[in-house]
């Protein structure tokens, strides 16, 4: 008996086994590709009979052609790492597409979402507390006299500014709320499942935290900046537009107040 053809011909199905099993488990993840994917899958698990064949033969005292045999090993070789070699392929397709997405949806200075995405996740949310009577909140924040920073330390300090205020506004935030930046340096917040008490209670603490912080200067010193917020209640009648409006002017209250002031909507 050829024991180092028979050697050969095993590790030829196990290569075939394995490059199909690799396809058939990227399946789920090929989406649109499916039907082509199906194919090749397919196709490589019947190539496992052909490698049976030959051994089947080999077992039986048949004559089989060595150097067809050494090629069909270099086949299911080469299959495998194909496959193999595609399967990282798919894996950066995903992880590129999903930074896309997420790239399509965030501002890129201050990472909150953009007023985009911002508006169609307030549209879904909306319509999903007017279906089901639960209670929504929105809050408008604004950094008080922003200009002042701007010219005093610079633009790109005021930019600083902007990320800190959106890093501790997601660090007091749930997850399921929407911090999206709606103008250059307004803000708003979306709480879903929240009532006016509450909202009142989280703007509260959004000003508190900000007036509290320190931004680090080069100089040794440290910049202070305080916002202004107002908030409202989603109401029956209420579309995003015209909760955005109340909540705009309870902010435009909680400045002519002040500022580092929070205004409910009546
Ligand atoms: P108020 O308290 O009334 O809000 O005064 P304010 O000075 O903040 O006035 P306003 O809200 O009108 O100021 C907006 C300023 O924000 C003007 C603009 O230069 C600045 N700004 C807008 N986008 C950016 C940005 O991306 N980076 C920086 N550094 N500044 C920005
Ligand atoms: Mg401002
Ligand atoms: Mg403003």
């Amino acid at each position: 008996m050829n024991t180092p053809v028979i050697v050969m011909l095993v590790l030829a199905i196990l290569m075939q086994a394995g490059a199909a099993w690799a396809a058939f488990r990227e399946l789920p993840s090929v989406g649109r590709y499916r039907y082509a994917w199906v194919s090749i899958s397919a196709a490589l698990m019947l190539m496992i009979e052909r490698r049976a064949e030959s051994l089947w033969h080999l077992l039986h005292g048949d004559q089989v052609s060595t150097p067809n045999e050494i090629v069909g090993v270099l086949i299911s070789f080469l299959m495998l790492s194909g496959v193999l070699g595609l399967r990282r392929l798919f894996l950066h397709l995903h992880r590129q597409e999903a930074k896309l997405k997420q790239q399509a949806n965030v501002d890129y200075l201050t990472h909150a979402y953009n007023r985009r995405h911002f508006t169609e996740q307030g549209h879904l949310n909306l319509a999903r507390a007017h279906r089901y009577g639960t209670p929504l909140s929105l809050i408008m924040l604004d950094i008080d006299f922003f200009k002042r920073v701007n010219d005093t330390y610079g633009h790109d300090q005021g930019d600083q500014v902007l990320i800190k205020l959106c890093q501790l506004c997601k660090k007091e935030l749930r997850e399921v709320d929407i911090l999206g930046r709606i103008g250059g340096e307004e803000f708003a917040v979306l709480l879903p499942e929240t009532g006016l008490e509450q909202a009142h209670e989280v703007a509260e603490r959004l000003r508190t935290v900000v007036a509290e912080s320190e931004l680090p200067l080069a100089n040794d010193q440290t910049l202070r900046f305080t916002i202004s917020l107002g908030v409202a209640k989603l109401n029956p009648n209420d579309t995003l537009d015209s909760l955005l409006i109340t909540a705009d002017r309870a902010l435009y209250e909680a400045k002519q107040a002040g500022r580092n002031k929070v205004c409910l909507a009546a």
